[in-house]
């Protein structure tokens, strides 16, 4: 099956989708294969390994646990971590990178360390949970947050940070918003958009949005980021950050400097935009393992 994320990479993701779904379901009948093959505009860009400069793929950083700011950082809780058990973990650790923020994959116990942030990435709530329980992981979040770890979710990630779920139970019930999961519809109604969240970035921020939640209720100590329509897309408490869009999945690094900030890390800001020029949507590959 297809990647949620690498599918907006062409230039109609919503017909682009419908047919890898067609081709998959029929793959052994040449005829509707044939049919979903056609007029779909340009292709997927794909990631031709020989045109990207080896350090941009293979870099020193790959494989490693944290980067290499973080050796000459004398303040210990300057350190962001990414939740690395399933779902978009590359993407945000190529944003801490490209702000210059020390970050560090997130898969065990002692991963929490000395963290002032922890980024829960998109991907399956469901099974996040799962593996979060079955790695002993959770009790440790749930005592760093007590100890004062921020903590940021992006889609998947606002809905196991959310104190209720729409139908379902929680799962690590932090911030008082009530969400409802795919309240979109399928993957196939996934949409890219843009909004202004002054706060955040003066200018427009690109918004992708995947089966996202939506967040239908918040509570008195949460202040709404970005209302739409009849959901909320963005909000925060004193220590926790929730977006039902992925900002990774974008050239805007609005979203993690913000939640640098949160997290009480200052840092140079090197460039006057927070839309990095550079970014392109294989970026995150140089964070990839190549098994
Ligand atoms: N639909 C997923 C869930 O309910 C979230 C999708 C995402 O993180 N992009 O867990």
């Amino acid at each position: 099956m297809f990647s949620s994320a690498r599918i907006f990479k062409s230039s109609n993701p919503q017909l682009r989708a419908r047919a890898i779904v067609k081709a998959t379901a029929y793959f052994n009948d040449p005829q509707k294969v044939l049919e979903a093959s056609m007029g779909l505009g340009e292709a997927m860009p794909g990631i031709e390994i020989a045109q990207i400069p080896p350090d941009k793929y293979w870099p020193a950083v790959a494989g490693k646990k944290t980067n290499s700011a973080v050796q000459s950082m004398k303040n210990k809780k300057s350190v962001i971590g990414v939740l690395d058990l399933q779902g978009g973990v590359h993407e945000h650790l190529d944003h801490l990178d490209r702000l210059g923020i020390a970050y560090r994959r997130v898969k065990e116990k002692e991963d929490f360390e000395d963290l002032a942030g922890l980024i829960i990435p998109g991907g399956e709530s469901s099974c996040l949970c799962r593996l979060l329980n079955i790695f002993g992981i959770k009790e440790v979040l749930l005592a760093n947050y007590h100890r004062g770890l921020k903590i940021w979710g992006t889609c998947a990630g606002t809905i196991l940070l959310a104190k209720s779920v729409v139908g379902e139970e929680n799962c690590l019930g932090l911030i008082d918003i009530e969400v409802e999961r795919n309240s979109f519809g399928s993957q196939l109604d996934s949409f890219i958009s843009e909004a202004v969240i002054k706060v955040v970035d003066p200018e427009p921020i690109p918004l992708t949005f995947i089966r996202s939640p939506k967040i239908i209720k918040v509570g008195e100590k949460v202040n709404v980021l970005l209302k739409i329509d009849d959901y909320i897309a963005a909000a925060e408490s004193e220590n926790i950050l929730v977006t039902v869009f992925h900002p990774e999945l974008t050239g805007s690094l609005a979203f993690h400097r913000y939640f640098a900030i949160k997290c009480g890390i200052k840092f140079e800001v090197k460039k006057d935009s927070y839309t990095d020029p550079a970014w392109e949507n294989y970026s995150w590959t140089r964070m990839a393992r190549i098994a």
